[in-house]
């Protein structure tokens, strides 16, 4: 080894002894007769001392030629440090030093090493291993790393085993889209990166595995956003022999192990939300669940009315917004353009000031007394010095952008914490949902999960009103998972391919491995996967996950560190049985 101990490792049990330690300089003070360098590793920081007087001249003239980011080796003795730091875990001494050896030089950074950066997103992308130096980001890969860990540990310890599914496999037209992969071998003919092992986990337990999990990178070719990556990874995990219950309560358990394990938390257990309760008192299918402030809809106590916003909307549905009542004409105008940016709901917010006098102010006076308002308050539980916001329209559009709005009011209000945690399982998902754009179902979920028993022969009848035994783990409004029971036999899994528009030949060719497989003595089973790098940012009390990745991509989808992806030459592509054919 070069050195005999880390920068974070030396106290004053050490005082008096003769280290080695090895890092990157953070700083140099020179204050003429004396000299300090921070020498920085993965471990920490060590302050070293050079005197005139005690240090060499010749080792003087060397510590006057080092930079910023130099890699050095020193060799010293431990003393105590007569100004103490205690905000540093060496901060109680100092390495006195005889010999200083320059293992690298280093160029200036083109941005600061330090907890805080002057460095903008582009470039400290571009110089990642740089930023990688920095405690913030480390932190980040250091509790990630404790995250897979003590998910291996607790999968483990339930009869779990990893198993590797492979990377290059088929394009199925399904979900997202695919990134393809081309094959020299079989010219023309493309490999798919899998979105995820969804197949490959079935097929492993009509083999019998019982019980198996991987963290996996998944691939994904969609628009990207700040919580999006095109390769992410998950923690993908199926069971055999299971119901919904068993699944829910084995990954609670390890979610609760996991904030146990990596952040001393201990969570209550997790409430369970239907997603049409979800839509109706939150109007998302991942509500924030660290405030209440629930919808309360109003179709029946208005009814008709002369007010003609209110008349033609499918639904009036409303928050109450505590403590707000107060709010000025200009807040109450930042609101409304909020609403009006959200672009959901092209109406305008309805407010109503529930005043400290028990009178009301509202935006809507001329078509409804105070009669009518004071009920409305009633129905929200609304307080003098409360604050009622009000939209109408189409039903799924009006809660679009009143969950919008709820979640505003919640950062306003200072309502969603980071270091508050607020998990909730949502569950009765629909099977299938609409796409007027193609004219056809889709699988919310996706095609192999399996109908709610009560529902198992309508798959062919009543599509639209089938739930599903599919669930998602939310926390703090952040899906983190999501998994369902599984469809394990032919006739079922064809009915469902039927539903969902495919032909029996592009069944077949699609997924008959699948299809075959069942034929075989295909297990009851069930499963779900968590997206780590979300779980991780979560943890870290971060919003984005690219933080917690060690080389993410930008949000165009390109690695700037190493220029990927790039154009191939005309040669490569021939090889490839892909160049551009001339015409
Ligand atoms: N494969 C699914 C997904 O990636 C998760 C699951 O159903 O287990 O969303």
């Amino acid at each position: 080894m070069l050195r005999t101990h880390n920068c974070g490792e030396l106290r004053k049990a050490h005082l008096g002894q003769e280290v080695i330690i090895c890092g990157w300089v953070q700083r140099i003070r020179d204050k003429g007769g004396r000299a300090w360098i921070d020498l920085r590793d993965r471990f920490g920081m060590t302050q070293l001392i050079f005197e005139e007087g005690s240090t060499s001249e010749q080792l003087m003239a060397i510590v006057r030629t080092l930079g910023r980011e130099y890699v050095i080796r020193a060799r010293g003795v431990v003393i105590e440090r007569l100004s103490k730091n205690s905000k540093l875990s060496t901060g109680d001494i100092e390495v006195q030093v005889l010999h200083l050896e320059i293992l690298n030089e280093a160029v200036l950074p083109p941005f600061l090493i330090d907890d805080e950066t002057d460095g903008g997103d582009e470039l400290r992308m571009k110089y990642r291993y740089l930023d990688l130096r920095r405690r913030p980001i480390r932190k980040n890969l250091e509790l990630r790393h404790q995250v897979s860990r003590k998910t291996r540990f607790y999968l483990d310890s339930h009869e779990f085993i990893e198993v590797e599914t492979p990377y290059l496999i088929k394009s199925t037209p399904e979900g997202a889209r695919d990134f393809i992969v081309p094959s020299r071998m079989n010219p023309k003919q493309f490999y798919a990166l899998p979105q995820s092992p969804q197949t490959f986990k079935q097929l492993l337990m009509v083999s019998g595995l019982d019980r198996y999990y991987q963290i996996v990178k998944c691939f994904r070719d969609e628009d990207l956003r700040s919580d999006r990556q095109p390769e992410f990874t998950q923690i993908d995990c199926e069971m055999s022999f299971v119901e919904q219950e068993d699944v829910l309560e084995m990954f609670e358990g390890l979610v609760n192990f996991l904030f146990k394990e990596v952040k001393r938390i201990e969570l209550t257990k997790f409430p369970r939300l239907t997603y049409a309760d979800a839509m109706k008192y939150y109007g998302s299918d991942k509500p924030d669940l660290r405030f209440d402030m629930r919808f309360v809809e109003l179709n029946e106590v208005i009814g008709d009315t002369d007010f003609h916003l209110f008349n033609a909307a499918e639904l009036i549905v409303g928050i109450n917004a505590k403590d707000c009542g107060t709010y000025s004409r200009k807040k109450l105008d930042e609101l409304i353009d909020f609403v009006q940016k959200t672009q959901v709901a092209a109406t305008s917010l309805i407010y109503v000031k529930c005043k400290l006098d028990g009178s009301f102010k509202s935006s809507v006076d001329k078509f409804f007394d105070q009669d009518a308002l004071s009920n409305w308050a009633n129905l929200f539980k609304a307080k003098p010095g409360d604050l009622i916001l009000i939209l109408a329209g189409k039903k799924d559009l009006t809660r679009k952008a009143l969950n919008d709005l709820r979640l505003e009011m919640g950062d306003r209000l200072g309502l969603r914490p980071s270091s508050k945690f607020c998990p909730a399982w949502i569950i009765d998902f629909p099977l299938l949902e609409w796409d007027e754009e193609t004219k056809r179902y889709h699988a919310m979920h996706h095609p192999f999960t399996s109908p709610k028993n009560q529902y198992m022969d309508q798959v062919d009848k009543a599509p639209e009103s089938i739930k599903a035994s599919a669930y998602d783990l939310v926390i703090n409004g952040v899906e983190i998972g999501g998994g369902s029971i599984r469809i394990h036999k032919r006739a079922l899994q064809s009915k469902m391919f039927d539903a969902l528009g495919f032909t029996k030949a592009e069944a077949e060719e699609q997924f008959g491995f699948l299809l075959g497989a069942f034929d075989f003595g295909a297990p009851p089973h069930g499963g779900i996967a968590f997206g780590l790098d979300r779980l991780c940012s979560l943890l870290g009390g971060a919003e984005s996950i690219r933080d917690f990745i060690a080389f993410p991509k930008n949000s165009s989808g390109r690695d700037v560190m190493i220029d990927s992806p790039s154009l191939l030459d005309e040669e490569q592509l021939t090889a490839l049985g892909i160049n551009s054919e001339k015409k």
